[in-house]
């Protein structure tokens, strides 16, 4: 009898917890499955440079998981049953349940309408490869001297604004923000932006809570209006509404609460990671749904799946932010370097520089996804199950 694990979602966390088990458990001892609803991992982190054009490099599952031992299902999740530990999915076999015996959750987020109305019939959106392939076609259609606003001014914000306006200098590109631009920056970060924002010739709104979206502009709380022909909203992310669902403990965003091994606080046997997880981080604040906290929240689930079934010692993966890293288009980048709960401390990157670092830094996301243990050697332990078993029971099964 092998454990059954199943991974949900190969986002960056999902993909590094089901390569990073298969690397800690022997093949005999337990079945990794990963469910995911797309045959090829999408570099989430790269969605607005879609959007304007580039073209991604393809990651098809079938190359990063050849050899693993990991089983990849392609297939949408449409539920879980944790009482009975299940999940429901549709794939190409029609519907299906699948049955677990521990559970890892990494279903990720998408975009957050906020229930600003007209968002959802007007707005685009960059937190999905789908919603960024569908601004790329509309930005491909704009004339010059048209006018995108984006909404929100996150990293997201930043990065989506910058991107656009660098790509498509003919257009006339804005930034809405409800606070001022880049204000949880240093003074050298947020005068960085500025200097940045300047050069491209984007128009920034501060203080400028955006309360209505319509096809050709949006409208603020103060009563304004911005013209639109585009509006990209990116005022932060949302998670998939399949676990607040169930009876697992979530959090109010929705997000399945963990301890500090991933693991559900109402029900030992899941595991949620990345932005799925309500997980704390130093100063017992939120981690914020992000790769730079998710993907450590995903090697610390797997090995504190791999030591409780095969007696080890639990791990202590630290969860901390050291730097934020913002592209800033192509060319221009901005690291700001941050304390262990993510608080902006003076030191910055700026520059080509940054923007190369930046690039690093996704390129490095990518490569940790194939390769979960980040290149150290495979040990696979014996579950405990298994030894109580003994060999000559192993040899007879
Ligand atoms: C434009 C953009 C830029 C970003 N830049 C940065 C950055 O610079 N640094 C940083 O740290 N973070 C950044 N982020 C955030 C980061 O991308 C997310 O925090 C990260 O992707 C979360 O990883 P995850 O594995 O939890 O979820 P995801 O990467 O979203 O993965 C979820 C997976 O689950 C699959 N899935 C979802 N629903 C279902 C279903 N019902 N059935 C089957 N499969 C399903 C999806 O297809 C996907 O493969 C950025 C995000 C965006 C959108």
């Amino acid at each position: 009898m092998q454990h059954r694990i199943i991974v949900l979602g190969a986002g960056y966390t999902g993909a590094v917890a089901a390569g990073r088990l298969a690397k800690r458990l022997r093949r005999e001892d337990v079945a990794v499955t990963l469910v995911n609803a797309e045959p090829d991992f999408v570099e989430r982190v790269r969605m607005h440079q879609l959007a304007v054009g580039q073209d991604l490099k393809p990651r098809p599952f079938s190359d990063m998981f050849a050899g693993t031992g990991v089983e990849l299902r392609l297939a949408k999740v449409t539920g879980v049953d944790v009482d009975r530990r299940t999940v429901a999915v549709t794939g190409a076999n029609g519907s299906e349940e699948l049955s677990y015996d521990t559970l890892v959750y990494a279903l990720g987020s998408g975009w957050n309408a906020q229930g600003v109305p007209g968002t959802v019939e007007h707005a685009y959106e960059i937190a999905s490869r789908p919603g960024a392939l569908r601004l790329r076609e509309r930005l491909a259609r704009l004339d010059a001297g048209q006018t995108v606003v984006v909404v929100g001014g996150g990293l997201t914000g930043l990065e989506a604004t910058t991107e656009i306006a660098e790509a498509r200098p003919d257009l006339d590109v804005a930034l809405a923000v409800r606070g001022g631009l880049g204000d949880w920056l240093s003074p050298k970060g947020r005068a960085h932006l500025r200097k940045v924002f300047g050069k491209l010739g984007i128009t920034v709104y501060e203080h400028a809570a955006v309360t209505r979206v319509e096809a050709d502009r949006v409208a603020t709380a103060d009563g304004k209006t911005i013209p639109a022909a585009v509006t990209v909203w990116t005022t932060g992310f949302a998670v998939h509404p399949i676990a607040k669902a169930t009876t697992l403990e979530v959090a109010g965003t929705g997000q399945i609460v963990v301890d500090a091994t991933m693991r559900s606080v109402s029900h030992p046997d899941v595991y949620a990671v990345g932005d799925a997880a309500h997980a704390m981080g130093p100063g017992n604040k939120p981690l914020r749904m992000s790769c730079a906290s998710g993907i450590p929240t995903a090697w610390q689930a797997a090995d504190a799946i791999a030591a409780r079934l095969t007696g080890g010692k639990l791990p202590d993966t630290p969860l901390r932010y050291f730097n934020q890293c913002i592209s800033l288009g192509r060319k221009e980048g901005l690291i700001q370097y941050v304390t262990a709960d993510d608080r902006a401390v003076q030191a910055v990157l700026t520059g080509r520089l940054a923007a190369l670092y930046k690039e690093l830094v996704c390129k490095g996301a990518a490569w940790g996804v194939a390769n979960p243990t980040l290149g150290l050697p495979t040990r696979r332990r014996v579950t405990r199950e298994r030894a109580a078993r003994g060999p000559a029971v192993e040899a007879l099964g």
